[in-house]
Parts: structure tokens; sequence; C-alpha cells
């Protein structure tokens, strides 16, 4: 952790007095968000292990999708102990709608290290943290000013427009520089006595009122110093990230359902690990052609993930339920290339922990499973 510095010269203009605004601002405007600690009492473990399963939860989500979920999540596990004893696909069932599957594997492993290394009760030195999985720099400034009223920032994009608004900076945001920068900038203007209440504050006002496409500058407590509102254009800053290319690719889907019910196959890393896909293949080895010749296309289903695109051609047998043999030859390929697969019986398949993208694929086929 770094000590407090002096303004970057450039970020002096606004004078010293807007952190105390926003705290003001942030008193009367605060939302009543159900993992919100109250003001003022120093954070229960209950609140810190409410504050870091928020968190997961809100990272790329808004703040509306995850609440209902944050409640769900709270009721099935109300703590460390709990969580840390549950079952990954218990935890992935219950995180399946949001994406990003990877940050709930994450959380359950921060529980059972919470657990197994330190008792039950979040460590409280920051050091500790670097060894625990899923807390990078944007949850460790959290939590350092939320839990020990240290000067660390919680830079997340909220934080980054503000602060770029506020001093015109243009960026763009994906460029390591400008993060640093907004780090900089905010770790000198930090009040030492809010430390936590004042990266909340700066986040609720770029989720709130200094929304990226239409910040609402009237409403605004940091209006009369900002220079991206005296440009006439705020949300000209900070430029959006260098959009990155998704290319699309092509995969075919099977769908077998047999007397042991639907085929579905799962693996331990790459896209959307340890959740249950329907076999699905980019391209087909000429066993696998010769094998499902008779099956026919019903369909396709489009998918868009951050860096890539699926289109993906939905392919069942002839007959419903009658996969000729081909469904040996697909498990022996979804084995070979590292699939675990289970046949599962179809009423079961609504609570099977399963990415969007496949329940796109299971809505579209649900006459040829249903039947
Ligand atoms: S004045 Fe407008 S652009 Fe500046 S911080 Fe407030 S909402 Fe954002």
């Amino acid at each position: 952790m770094e000590e407090a510095k002096l303004p970057p010269s450039d970020a002096r203009s606004v004078g010293p007095d807007w952190p105390k605004t926003l705290l003001a601002w942030y008193a009367a405007h605060r939302r009543p968000l159900p993992w919100r600690t109250p003001e003022g009492a120093p954070p229960s473990e209950a609140d810190v292990y409410r504050t870091v399963v928020s968190e997961f939860l809100l990272m790329r989500t808004r703040v509306r999708a995850a609440e209902g979920y944050f409640r769900r999540f709270l009721e099935r596990f109300p703590g460390w102990d709990e969580l840390a004893r549950a079952s990954e696909e218990e935890v992935l069932r219950l995180w399946q709608g949001i994406g990003f599957y990877r940050r709930a594997a994450y959380l359950r492993g921060l529980a059972r290290a919470v657990v197994e290394r330190h008792g039950g009760r979040f460590p409280r030195d920051p050091r500790a943290w670097d060894e625990l999985p899923g807390i990078g720099p944007y949850l460790s400034g959290l939590l350092a000013s939320k839990l020990l009223g240290l000067p660390e920032p919680a830079v997340d994009g909220n934080a980054q427009r503000v602060v770029a608004r506020l001093f015109a900076w243009e960026g763009p945001k994906d460029d390591p520089g400008f993060v640093r920068r907004v780090r900089e900038v905010l770790r000198a203007y930090i009040p030492s006595e809010s430390t936590g209440t004042f990266n909340e504050a700066l986040m609720e006002l770029g989720e709130t009122v200094c929304t990226p496409r239409a910040p609402r500058c009237l409403e605004c407590p940091l209006q009369d110093v900002c220079a991206a509102r005296r440009s006439g254009e705020p949300a000209r800053y900070p430029r959006p990230a260098t959009p990155k290319p998704r290319p699309l690719e092509q995969r075919d889907v099977f769908f077998c359902r047999t007397e042991d019910g639907v085929l579905l196959a799962r693996r331990d890393a790459g896209l959307l690990a340890r959740l249950w896909h329907f076999p699905h293949f980019a391209s087909l080895s000429e066993q696998v052609e010769n094998c499902c010749a008779e099956f026919v296309l019903v369909g396709t289903v489009e998918h868009a993930f951050t860096h890539r695109r699926w289109l993906l051609r939905l392919r069942v047998p002839p007959v419903p339920g009658a996969c000729g043999g081909a469904e040996k030859v697909l498990v022996r390929f979804l084995v070979k290339d590292g699939w675990e697969t289970r046949w599962f019986p179809p009423e079961e398949l609504a609570r099977v922990p399963m990415p969007r993208v496949f329940r796109k694929v299971e809505e579209r086929l649900a006459p040829e499973w249903r039947s």
C-alpha cells in the first residue's frame, strides 16, 4: 500500500473540496442496497462476507440484476462455512444466468480458503489477500478502505468514468496508464476519515448520475468543478476502449436423447468450464460426421460472448429418442477430448448448471426433448 501523495498537477484544478461535496451527496442519496452495511459501524464478519459476495456478483453485472441473485445466494449460503461446504454444482446452479462463471468458482474457493486457512474469519492483513483466490486490485482496494480504513482507492468502471470526467481526461479507458492515473489521483484525494465511504460514494455517483451515455450533470454534486461538463460534451470522456474483434465460430450441436436420458458434457478448463453443455464440435471428424449423418438440422442459435460469437447449428436424430448408436461415438470423442459425459433425465435439465447459451439451445429444442 502506498502513502497518500499530492494530486498530480493536471488534477488540481478542481480544488480540494470535491471529496467532501461527494460525501455529503452520498449521505443524502445512498441507495439502501441489500449488501450495504450500516454507516459508521465497524463491519462484522457477516458484513465482510456480504460485501465480498456482492462484489463478486457485481463484477460486470448491473446492480439491479445482481440484487435477486444476492438474496437467493445469501439465503442458501449465509456465511463462509456454508459456502465452503457447498458442492461446486450447487454454487454454479445458483449462479446460472448471470454469466462469468469463473467468479462463482473463485468465490467458493475463497470461502474454502477462509475456512481452512483462517478459521472462518476473513484475514485483516492485506498481505494475506494475495494468497486468496479472486481478490484483485479493485476488491483489495475496497476491502482495505472499508475494513481497515486505509486510503486505498477501489477503481471500477464507475470510478474511472467519474474521475475521467472530473478532469476531462480522455483515456482510452483500457489504457493501463489511464487506470494508473485514476488510482494515483484518488489516492491523493481520498479522505483519511472516510476511506470506504468515499470509494462507495464515487461508484454510486457513476452508477446513478454520471452514467456512461447520458450523465445527468444538473443533478450532480460535482457539476461546479467538473471539466467535462464545462466542455459541453461530458459523455465524450473517457474514450471507449478500443473494440476487440469478436470472431464468429460455427459449431454443430447434437441433441441425443435415449432411454438413459439426455446426453450432456462438461470439462474442467476452457470456455464455460465446469458447466454442462449439449455436445458440440467446431469441426467434425469423419467418424462423427458418419455416425451422425442421419441427424437433421432443426435451427440455429446465436450467442455473443465478450471475445467471440457462436453460431450453433442444432442437429437432432430423425426420430426423437432414436440416436441409432451415434451417441456411443459422440461419447467416445467427447471423452477423448477431455469431456466428462453424463445422461440426465429430461425432467432434471432445468436444475442442471448450464450456461445461458445452452439454455437457449434447450428452449429451442424443447419440442424434441419433451416429445
Ligand atoms: S458534472 Fe456531469 S460529467 Fe461531471 S461528474 Fe457530474 S455527472 Fe459526471
